[in-house]
């Protein structure tokens, strides 16, 4: 089993963790030091227990507390080599292991996989974190369009967090400049609760036991609406687990994954 923290998403800043065996990991760390250590003692999650700061890329929103908490935890920050090229001048000193396509890390009971994204970002990358009992998850934002990369990463996980961030009409409707409307809803900028909706009903598989909608725009999208566009594809395929939506300003409550068929087994015995 794995649990889930999602420590909070959107566009002014995104932290997740995942822990199983007394060792967590962090990814991305969007929020200043402080920010992170205050949510995780309100979710409950041991900063302690971090062995490792993996980041999707260098965009402040995923990347700003982690030169601070990579020296404070005294742990290596995982990046694709791109990404670690940006950061690395304001990281002082921590140390970097490199994670894509063909560099898998193995840290306590996690191998983590990582896969390239289309976004303008220097070398972003979608993560999925798996363990040796078959559970996994999957964190994949800042998506322009879901490639066939992101697609076979994020296959065959126990839970996804993934992008919903914006509402077609809403992003029309924004008062946004075209140029911007045309740069969140392009191939290097944002999925919107529909896109989110195929990808996910596309990914759906019996195991598939969690999901969490993440990095939604306040200004083009609500909980209530992804969960309208999201719910209904999920249910046509016959998705039966917990879906979410993370909050910008708040911690969700932990997410105890686990693949649907062995909990019931616990459960039994
Ligand atoms: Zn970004
Ligand atoms: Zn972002």
């Amino acid at each position: 089993m794995m649990r889930l923290y999602v420590l909070g998403s959107g566009s002014r800043g995104n932290c997740c963790a995942v822990e199983a065996d007394g060792v967590a990991i962090l990814l991305d760390a969007g929020f200043s030091a402080r920010e992170i250590e205050r949510r995780s003692e309100t979710a409950g999650l041991d900063l302690a227990r971090v062995r490792a700061i993996a980041l999707t890329h260098e965009h402040g929103d995923h990347a700003c507390g982690a030169p601070r908490l990579a020296q404070r935890l005294g742990v290596p920050v995982l990046t694709a080599a791109g990404t670690w090229e940006r950061l690395a001048p304001g990281m002082g000193g921590a140390t970097h292991r490199p994670v894509g396509l063909r560099t898998t890390v193995e840290l306590g009971p996690f191998r983590i996989e990582a896969c390239p994204t289309s976004h303008d970002a220097a070398d972003p990358v979608a993560l999925a974190v798996r363990t040796a009992d078959g559970t996994g998850v999957g964190v994949a934002y800042d998506l322009g369009r879901p490639t066939a990369a992101v697609r076979y990463l994020l296959r065959n996980l126990t839970a996804l967090v993934l992008e919903a961030n914006h509402d077609e009409v809403q992003l029309r409707t924004s008062g946004y400049p075209p140029v911007v409307q045309r740069r969140i809803a392009g191939s290097d900028g944002h999925l919107s609760n529909r896109a989110a909706a195929e990808l996910l009903a596309e990914l759906h598989h019996p195991d598939l036991a969690v999901v969490v909608l993440a990095h939604l725009s306040q200004r083009c999208n609500s909980a209530a609406d992804a969960l309208a566009t999201v719910g209904p594809a999920l249910r046509r395929v016959g998705f039966g687990g917990a879906l979410h939506v993370a909050a910008q300003d708040a911690p969700l409550a932990p997410i105890d994954v686990m693949v649907p068929g062995r909990g019931q087994l616990r459960l039994a015995l």
